[in-house]
């Protein structure tokens, strides 16, 4: 209700959207860039706040006592009580595969009954599998899968991800998972950041011949980059897969062509990937299961931000995975993801993912709700965008349904989503789906 004699008081914002009586309200307190060390676990906690929006964008936070002297709700503002409980910035999730036909489940049962790499790959699975569904798959197909995993990330709490191609492997196909993200992300309240990743593996036309499809990778990034379809090219740098000169051939390339680098590194081997991701100035470097000391430190004193996806290393059975209280303590900027994709990674759940990098890689709960949202943000092309609550920073907002944060990674297996809303507008609500 805005009172007569506060309507022209001078200073207030307008707001088109408010969620009031915020039991704790997390800002994750946005700075300039990603947060490391200390910063890193600092949540910005308000207890008792409000969460007003205009326009799709924050305009004020602050203590409930002190909404009505801030915020002016425009007519017809919608108002949301969250009845105390928390409030967090939807999260971004900035590694996923999100577009591919077919699953794979054949396989994880083979290796969950003892199959070794190269007896699935002997019976036709692996990503090669994956790489001739996507092929066959019409546009349509693929548009309607990947709305149906973007309602589910919703569902779980993300607001934005990143997708990679690198299901085709030749331009025809790349072009078309390209295409079907930009579709998507018009579509869908979940946007996606376009990563080109033609360098996913080497495909069967080009297996004997490397130089061959290295080529070709660097051909499809002209009309890649023409067709603006993508922001970043992504190279899989690591043992049996593209080698660091191979690797740095292909993103050398690509920033000529004025692409945005990240790298897969150093999950399988140890290769010196984070070297070449840090000496490149790549916006992320991400796996890193078997990230070198010296790669730890280039991390620490770059701008690199380092993604880790416990999720894959434990539906692997890899433990404990990537050294990710050694890469915090250093001093590196670190984010997670899910890495979603049909072969080692098939969730979705960021909360999951936090729960990992607590359990497992020895995040705090703090530190994992940093890493899942403002510095995932750098890390997707969105730092300074999304992923913190500031005026100015978009409004996608994430009510659980809890009074602690600390529940968030504690439920483990339980979605705590409660409403999600993206651009200012309620997407998703437990009681509304
Ligand atoms: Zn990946």
């Amino acid at each position: 209700m805005v009172h007569a004699d506060t309507v022209r008081r001078p200073g207030k914002v307008f707001a088109d959207m408010v969620i009031t009586n915020i039991g704790q309200l997390l800002t994750m307190n946005p700075g300039k860039g990603p947060k490391r060390g200390a910063e890193a676990r600092d949540l910005g906690i308000i207890e008792n706040a409000f969460l007003a929006a205009s326009q799709g964008k924050v305009a004020a936070c602050g203590p409930q006592a002190a909404f009505s002297e801030t915020v002016e709700l425009v007519a017809g503002a919608t108002v949301i009580d969250a009845g105390g409980k928390v409030v967090a910035p939807g999260f971004i999730d900035c590694h996923t595969h999100v577009v591919f036909a077919g699953w794979r489940g054949e396989e994880y049962g083979m290796r969950s009954r003892g199959a070794s790499y190269l007896e699935i790959a002997a019976k036709g699975g692996g990503i090669m599998s994956t790489v001739r569904a996507t092929r066959a798959a019409s546009r349509e197909e693929l548009i309607e899968r990947t709305l149906g995993f973007l309602d589910e990330m919703l569902s779980l709490g993300t607001t934005s991800c990143e997708g990679k191609s690198g299901y085709g492997l030749n331009l025809e196909t790349e072009i078309k998972q390209l295409e079907v993200i930009r579709e998507c992300s018009r579509l869908h309240p979940v946007d996606i950041v376009p990563t080109f990743m033609g360098a996913h593996a080497f495909p069967p036309e080009f297996k004997h011949d490397r130089k061959g499809y290295i080529d070709e990778v660097i051909r499809m990034l002209e009309p890649v980059s023409r067709l603006k379809l993508a922001r970043f090219a992504d190279v899989f740098c690591d043992v049996g897969n593209f080698t660091v000169e191979e690797s740095r051939l292909i993103l050398e390339e690509a920033r000529k062509h004025g692409f945005e680098l990240k790298l897969h590194a150093d999950e399988l081997e140890n290769t010196g990937a984070t070297e070449l991701a840090c000496e490149l100035g790549a916006v992320s470097c991400d796996h890193l299961i078997k990230v070198s000391q010296r790669g730890i430190e280039m991390l620490a004193e770059s701008d690199t931000i380092t993604v880790l996806l416990p999720a894959t290393s434990c539906f692997l059975g890899e433990f404990p995975g990537a050294p990710g209280r050694r890469l915090i303590d250093s001093g590196a900027a670190v984010a997670i993801a899910t890495d979603f994709n049909p072969g080692t990674c098939t969730a979705m759940s960021m909360p999951l993912v936090m729960t990992l990098a607590c359990s497992v890689l020895g995040f705090s709960p703090e530190e994992a709700f940093v890493a899942a949202t403002w510095n995932a943000g750098w890390a997707a092309g969105l730092g300074g965008i999304a992923g913190g609550f500031a005026q100015g920073l978009a409004m996608d907002a994430v009510i659980f349904d809890t009074q602690d944060y600390l529940d968030v990674p504690y439920r483990f297996g339980t979605n705590l989503v409660h409403t999600v809303i993206k651009a200012g507008k309620p997407v998703r609500s437990k009681n509304n789906k």
